[in-house]
């Protein structure tokens, strides 16, 4: 089921309060949104499906325009959430990484949502939740582009559920920093922030552990979040692909709730296709009587799909959410 803005807000409470975090996948293909959905279905886990500009301006999507990519892949994502087969499995849709002289014009369709025609009829399909980029933006010019998404969302009568970033590579956040870029997103556009991400040590990539991350630094933020909004926010950890297995579980039951995983996705993915052409490497003679099923798109992602799918489905039990899909979607539907 492809959550709202407003059941993504529950989703991440029921995190928090159930200290369990929600696996985000960065899915560059229709095949990988496939697997990532097929994994949380196994695992009974919610599931974050997000997209850089990368995949929004990537072969898969908008082939260039990353506003047609959007279009795209929600479509998409509402066809299959919503259908018989993922109807169990809660699935946020977030834009991660938005950068660059598209970035209004990307989230502003994303906010306001595309019209898609289902089984049950026509409707607006939004992101769940959004985030862009702030790797080379000044704190003031974070928290206006941030306060101009609230407006954007505000105007077309949208709710807006932000995750609000600071440079995660730049090293942990300070409080200050944490006070400069929350409070007056809040004072101006209240309880539009509901993750926050700060630096905690990680960095984007394929890190090799992360000896300057520390879980104690994830209950102060959501205390410093909670006193500077009122409210229970969990975090979204970026770079979570070097950090080793203890400190991601650790981290989980300390109030992260989002957990972005793109670098060690891609490596996992990336090697199971030079696997596939490596060992059927002799399938790839016309001649060969298994030649036309081996050559096909379906051949090498069936392959990965095999590999892939119960490496997602581990990390998600990692992470604490195994069996929590059913459970927040019971509390949705009480
Ligand atoms: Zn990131």
């Amino acid at each position: 089921m492809l959550l709202d803005p407003l059941q993504s807000r529950a989703q991440f409470g029921h995190a928090l309060r159930h200290h369990y975090a929600i696996l985000a996948v960065n899915a560059d293909s229709h095949a990988a949104v496939t697997d990532v959905l097929e994994a949380a279905r196994e695992a009974q886990a919610p599931v974050i499906i997000e997209t850089s500009l990368w995949q929004l301006e990537g072969r898969a999507y908008g082939a260039g325009d990353a506003v047609l990519g959007l279009a795209r892949y929600l479509a998409e994502l509402a066809v299959l959430a919503n259908g018989t087969r993922y109807r169990g499995v809660p699935v946020i849709y977030h834009t991660d990484h938005i950068r660059g002289p598209k970035t209004v014009a990307i989230l502003t369709a994303a906010l306001q949502g595309v019209e898609v025609r289902l089984s049950v009829g026509t409707g607006l399909v939004r992101a769940s939740t959004v985030s862009l980029d702030a790797s080379s933006l000044t704190d003031d010019e974070n928290v206006a582009l941030v306060c101009r998404l609230a407006e954007i969302a505000a105007a077309a009568g949208a709710p807006a559920t932000i995750e609000m970033e600071a440079n995660v590579d730049e090293g942990p956040t300070p409080p200050e920093r944490t006070r400069r870029l929350i409070a007056p997103v809040e004072a101006r556009h209240p309880g539009v922030v509901w993750l926050w991400a700060p630096g905690l040590g990680t960095r984007h990539g394929l890190g090799d552990g992360y000896p300057d991350f520390r879980v104690d630094r994830i209950g102060e933020n959501v205390n410093l979040v909670r006193e500077l909004t009122g409210r229970a926010v969990g975090l979204a950890l970026h770079g979570s692909s070097g950090l080793d297995a203890a400190s991601l579980s650790a981290a989980a039951r300390a109030g992260v709730v989002k957990v972005n995983w793109s670098s060690e996705s891609l490596l996992l993915r990336s090697g199971a296709a030079r696997a596939y052409y490596e060992e059927r490497a002799p399938q790839f003679d016309p001649k060969h009587p298994r030649w036309k099923e081996t050559v096909m798109d379906n051949g090498v992602q069936s392959f990965i799909a095999a590999r892939y799918v119960p490496r997602v489905a581990e990390r998600m039990k990692l992470l604490g959410s195994g069996g929590q899909g059913p459970a927040f979607l019971g509390t949705l539907w009480r």
